[in-house]
């Protein structure tokens, strides 16, 4: 799973608030040493593996570290009473 969703709160007016995290392309610069720029084209951070097993925040396409790919937040705020329908008093 490379989507966390997490509820931040909710309100009493049956919405929720959820934020996640996207990690996208990958910005590491393989050339820097040589004083160029170059990326490794890894367009998505894919999980090397489980939290359990400490390669959760590598990539799995390029090897590096998440830190390296370009991070994305969001929230979005659902509405529970979209779901149900209008029956309630
Ligand atoms: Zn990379």
């Amino acid at each position: 799973m490379r989507n966390k969703k997490v509820i931040l709160m909710r309100s009493a007016d049956n919405t929720f608030q959820t934020k996640s995290t996207n990690y996208r392309e990958c910005q590491k610069n393989h050339a820097a040493n040589i004083g160029g720029y170059a990326v490794d084209g890894c367009r998505e951070f894919i999980s090397s593996g489980g939290e359990s097993t400490g390669r959760a925040l590598v990539c799995a396409a390029c090897g590096c570290h998440r830190n390296f790919h370009r991070k994305e937040d969001y929230s979005e705020v659902v509405s529970e009473s979209s779901y149900t329908s209008s029956t309630r008093e």
